[in-house]
């Protein structure tokens, strides 16, 4: 008799914003009003970049010649995409990053929810808390985790980022072998320093652990004293994989194409104390699995990664980096304390109050969808998260709807 994966019963939920959309739905169905504005998905709203479309186009031009048409390209990427990446990501910034330690794919979430592939079952997992969900859950499906009680699974190491340390990152307080972290942070917003960092891979090469580093906002830093890649950090290269991806620096949400550093000099021991190389696992793993990212997708990434790519990046980045100054502006009006918006598209704030029930206030007296702290994490509980990926328009008419009820509940 076939039986399911136990794992998938101990998910505490259905994934976040699947539930946040059908309490939506719902809501709407029943209340007529004025259109509901979302403040909530982290998706993007403006249109591409003319050089991705173009490079696009172009492309479906190669592929209607038998001259020039593609098939299946290496599971890892296109040689042209993984140079464009090593130069403009890495290269530039004194790196050193070589093309066949990049992994072109769909996507940081299947990346991110992928990569435990690779450990035993007995790897023992820290992540930020609050954070993307994906982490935990992929984790969980995994068979890592214990069971879901009060708020958090069992056997999971969560490191909190909270207002009582002003949002910093911390390290774990016990020793792990896995840790999740993102920054800019989703959904704090905090973008952690050189020396935070640095105190990070001191850890990791300390304890033996293995980083997984997010870096899929990288784009939206501004200040140069926050590294934008984890291996500006000395001997990075020797404990940290990175994920990045195009959906929100490139509005690459719909075409999907990201990629992952997994260093040569990254190596981790089997059972028997021998070791291997995880670039020569997640190698083994992706053309197992996986058949590449789309040609024409893979010449608009190849298009972004040019100078006059990153200045179309710059820009659309720019966009929602005012969206989130004028959030701010308003928080600043109020008592609310919260983080973020500065060099990450997501505004943090701590409400104090129920997530959940801060939400549906939001959505029943202001028609706004935010999103509910609670689903990043157990310290995600007491705050909620404005995401700046909205129309300007969107933005400043679900201000006007939210300023009065901020300044009653929240006066300074
Ligand atoms: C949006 C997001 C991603 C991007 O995932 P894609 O699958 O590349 O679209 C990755 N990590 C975090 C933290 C995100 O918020």
């Amino acid at each position: 008799m076939t039986t399911i994966n136990n794992n998938f019963l101990k998910l505490n939920s259905s994934y976040l914003f699947s539930r946040i959309a059908s309490e939506v739905k719902t809501y709407d169905s029943k209340n007529a009003g004025a259109p509901i504005i979302s403040l909530g998905i982290g998706d993007v709203t403006q249109g591409l970049p003319s050089l991705a479309g173009q490079a696009m186009v172009d492309a479906i031009g190669d592929m209607l010649s038998p001259s020039t048409f593609r098939g299946y390209g290496p599971e890892q990427g296109y040689d042209f995409l993984r140079s464009a990446i090593v130069q403009s990501q890495y290269r530039s910034r004194n790196v050193d990053i070589d093309a066949d330690e990049i992994f072109v794919s769909d996507g940081a979430k299947s990346d991110t929810a992928n990569i435990q592939e690779l450990f035993s079952d007995a790897t023992r997992i820290a992540m930020n808390d609050p954070v993307y969900p994906v982490y935990v859950d992929s984790n969980v499906i995994g068979g890592r985790t214990g069971k879901w009680v009060d708020g958090r699974y069992e056997g999971v190491v969560y490191i909190p980022i909270s207002s009582k340390n002003n949002y910093r990152f911390l390290l774990p307080d016990v020793p792990v072998d896995l840790i999740y972290v993102c920054s800019p942070n989703n959904p704090t917003g905090a973008v952690a320093t050189k020396e935070e960092l640095q105190r990070l891979v001191d850890f990791a090469l300390d304890c033996g652990a293995v980083i997984i580093y997010d870096a899929a906002y990288e784009s939206f830093i501004r200040d140069p004293r926050f590294p934008r890649s984890i291996y500006e950090i000395p001997r990075a290269c020797e404990c940290a994989i990175e994920c990045n991806s195009l959906s929100k620096s490139a509005g690459f949400t719909g075409l999907r194409c990201a990629y992952t550093v997994v260093p040569k000099k990254l190596q981790v021991k089997d059972a028997e104390g021998t070791s291997h190389s995880l670039r020569d696992l997640w190698l083994r793993r992706q053309t197992t699995k996986f058949n590449g990212v789309a040609y024409p997708i893979q010449r608009a990434a190849a298009a972004m990664f040019t100078p006059e790519g990153q200045a179309q990046i710059r820009e659309l980045t720019d966009y929602y980096l005012k969206n989130a100054t004028i959030i701010r502006a308003l928080l600043d009006e109020t008592s609310l304390e919260f983080s973020g918006g500065l060099h990450a598209p997501y505004i943090w704030i701590n409400v104090k109050q129920d997530s959940w029930e801060c939400f549906r206030m939001l959505l029943e007296e202001a028609r706004v969808v935010v999103t509910p702290g609670a689903g990043f994490g157990p310290s995600g509980e007491g705050h909620i998260r404005i995401s700046a990926f909205a129309m300007r328009e969107s933005v400043v008419s679900a201000l006007q709807r939210l300023r009065p009820i901020l300044l009653m509940n929240w006066k300074k």
